[in-house]
This record gives C-alpha cells, structure tokens and sequence, in this order.
C-alpha cells in the first residue's frame, strides 16, 4: 500500500475532520530566537507552537505513539514541530523518524521547521519517505528579517541583525529548492506581523512560489507575554484575508491551520483529550528507553534531604525507587562510590555500581563521568533542590527546570523534561 498523500489533515482540507495528527515533542532545543516567541510557557489551554507539556526522548516518543494508535486509530500522520526546531536536535528528529518508520512503514511523516539547518538532512528524508515539510519563512529580505529575529546560533557561530537573518534565508531558500527536487511536498509559513512584514509576505509567496513551494500558509502572528513583540496587535481578519488573497496569485493557500501545539493530537482544532494526555505523561516518565526496566534514581547529596554534592566529591550515592500507586519516593540503598583516582576506571566502575539507576542526580558533575554514565544509560542530571522533589518529577516525567541550576540552563530557554530529555 502506497503512503495515502490525500489523508494529510493539514495539506488537504477534505481530510481534516476525518483524520487526525499528532506531533511528538522530541526537539526541545532551538537554533534561532523569533521575536514573537517563547517557550517558557506550557499551560494545557495553550493551543500554540512551541507548547508542549512534556519533552520524550525518541523511543518514549515511539512509545507514545503506540498508546495514542490504539486509542485514535485515526491518527493518519506523525509531524515533529518542536517545542524549538526539529534540526536544532537532529539525533533526536532523525532517530524519531527512522523508529516511527520502521514500525509503521505506511505512515505519513511530516515535520516543521525554522529551516536553518534543514539541508544535510534532505536526502536523508526523502529515503526515509518524509513526504511533507513546512519551513517558516517571514522575510526573504534580510532587513526585514533583522526586525523578525532577535539571533541566530548556526555552526557554533551567533549572528545577530541583517547578517543573522541572511543566514538564516539562504538556508530556508537553499533547503526549499532542494525539497522540491527530492520530491517532498513544502508548504512554507509565513507568519503576518503588523508593521514588521504585512507588507512584505507577497515579495515571499512570490519567491517561494519560483522555488517550487507547493502551498502558503499565512498566518496571523500570535501575541505571547514576556517577548519583543508582545505589545504588537494581532492582525484583523481583513489583514489576514487581505494578504491570503494577494498571495494566492501565486500559491494555493491554506486557511485551515489552528496553530498546534508541539504535542499536538488528534483532529486539527480540537482540544488535546486528557486520557491522550495521560498517555503522554505516562511516556515521559518511563526510562528514555523504555525497555530498559532501571526502576531506581541516584542521588548525591551531603546529607540525604538536599541534592548538594558534586558527582566527584560524593564518597556514596542514595538510592531512591517510587510507589506508583501513591506517588511515594522510597530510599531503598545507600552504596560507596569507587575509590578515588583510576580515571576512567573509576566512573565505568560506578557504571556498574548504578547499573540498576535511569538516572544519578548531582550538584555538580564533570564532562568525563558524564560520559561514562551516559554511555552506560545514566543521565547525570544536575540540579539543586529537595531530593524527594527531584526524584518524584523524574518518576512521574514533569519538567525539571525550575530545580535546574541555573549554569545548566542553555540559551535555547528549552525546558528539561523530568528524564533529562531537555537541553542535551
Ligand atoms: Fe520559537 Fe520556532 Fe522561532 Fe524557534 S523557530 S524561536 S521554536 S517560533
Ligand atoms: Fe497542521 Fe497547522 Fe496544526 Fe501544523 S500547526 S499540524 S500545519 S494545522
């Protein structure tokens, strides 16, 4: 059976009340900052980009993915759109892609992006049969774009203003081009900011139309609290419908986009169902591999109610499991840690000490046993807080940022989900 194009809700507005999306939050990371966006916020009652309430780890996500089948067998396509963008965490986009369509080959992938770092992917996608990607593009003038996006983070490198934006649009025109002729259906966005690029978005639909962009989306910008665009109005409706007229000269254009959210499911415009919900919880609060049954956290701390030790200095580590049925953290172990010195050795040999652990909680840890324990499937996660607090967000998958010291928190603002899923 070939991949059934025509059931895309988003793509084709005869299939939106039919069948249904979902989209799997394995990118918390960002490479750009948009003026109108932030990503702090994830209240339930959102219905934005960049909103997720939880962040999985690929094979939580494929997990997921499993639960909501049984519970929406209408779910015809799989998207990543974030919370940040699905090529600021390639590991995790491509991974996510590759399980999902491993193990249902006849399912539509789809994915959203700002477009910066979509390129060296492209052939990648294209075998893997992604068959839909949407780029954002508010500006294909770098002046214009300067007053769009604050920075820019390409190759370890941070741009700012016009230089930022150049970019950032030579990458968004570069991968569009190559999209097309890889066979993938593009659908560009193009987010309505009043004053900033209304007058701007048909000098877009008319350059993306001559790359070969299948359809517009032109949304209306949204207002978000605690941004650089926060006081800019909302456009009318005539706006809106003012610019999709114009711009359909050029390309077909789709007016039924409800904004989703990064965990978005089920049929476009409603709300996200809680048992769904439940399911997504669930996911994130399993081990980042969810075959691998560690039921129990690490912890290091002086004097076993505060998370306040460095990782090097602890001469032993709490061992802490959780009573699902009450929400209870239970001190179950307290083992030595390795003697000191050995190098290597030393963290392989705490390896096997926590071999039972998903994760080893610390004040403070270096890059090395990092290393070591992430290769053995320990997530060294440091923060600073109540233990008990800390081990019953990793167990139950609430997002942890808040306990984060604040040396962990990276520029993307991207929050960390309770099993260390966020900032990697
Ligand atoms: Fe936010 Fe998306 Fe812009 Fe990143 S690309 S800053 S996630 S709107
Ligand atoms: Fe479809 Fe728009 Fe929702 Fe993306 S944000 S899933 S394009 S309706």
């Amino acid at each position: 059976m070939s991949l059934q194009i025509e059931n895309h809700p988003c793509f084709n507005d005869a299939s939106r009340h039919k069948f249904g999306r979902i989209h799997l939050p394995v990118a918390p990371k960002c490479n750009i900052q948009c003026n109108y966006c932030n990503r702090k916020f994830d209240c339930m009652n959102e219905n934005r980009p960049g909103v997720t309430s939880r962040i999985l780890s690929p094979l939580q996500a494929l997990h997921y993915l499993e639960q909501a089948l049984v519970l929406s067998p209408n779910i015809a396509v799989v998207g990543i759109a974030g919370p940040g963008d699905p090529f600021a965490n390639p590991d995790e986009t491509m991974q996510t892609l590759r399980l999902v369509r491993a193990k249902y080959p006849e399912m539509l992938l789809c994915l959203a992006t700002n477009g910066l770092e979509l390129l060296p992917y492209i052939d990648e996608l294209a075998e893997l049969k992604v068959s839909h990607v949407t780029i954002t593009i508010n500006a294909i003038d770098p002046v214009i774009g300067a007053e769009v996006y604050a920075w820019v983070r390409y190759k370890k490198k941070i741009y700012r203003d016009v230089e930022a934006a150049r970019v950032l649009i030579d990458n968004q025109l570069e991968s569009l081009k190559k999209l097309k002729e890889a066979g993938i259906t593009a659908k560009v966005n193009s987010i309505i900011i009043p004053g900033i690029n209304d007058q701007h978005v048909i000098t877009v639909a008319s350059k993306v139309a001559e790359l070969g962009a299948d359809i517009l989306n032109c949304l209306p910008y949204y207002s978000t609290t605690e941004t650089v665009f926060e006081n800019i109005e909302e456009p009318s409706l005539e706006m809106v419908a003012e610019i999709q007229n114009a711009t359909s000269e050029y390309l077909p254009q789709m007016k039924h986009c409800a904004r989703c959210r990064a965990d978005a499911v089920g049929i476009i415009g409603e709300l996200n169902n809680e048992e769904m919900m439940k399911k997504l919880a669930e996911a994130a609060a399993l081990p980042k591999n969810p075959s691998d049954t560690r039921p129990y956290v690490a912890v290091s701390s002086m004097e076993g109610v505060l998370i306040n030790q460095h990782l090097g200095e602890a001469d032993r580590f709490l061992i802490y499991g959780f009573n699902h049925s009450n929400g209870d953290c239970i001190l179950v172990d307290s083992r030595t840690a390795p003697p000191y010195g050995g190098g290597q050795e030393r963290w392989k040999s705490l390896a096997d000490t926590l071999h039972d652990c998903r994760a080893l909680l610390v004040n403070g840890a270096g890059d090395s046993p990092t290393k070591v324990m992430k290769a053995n499937g320990i997530e060294v996660m440091v923060l600073e807080g109540v233990i008990e607090e800390a081990v019953h967000g990793i167990f139950s998958g609430q997002d942890l940022k808040h306990l984060m010291k604040s040396s962990q928190i990276h520029a993307c603002g991207s929050s960390c989900s309770g099993t260390g899923g966020g900032c990697g």
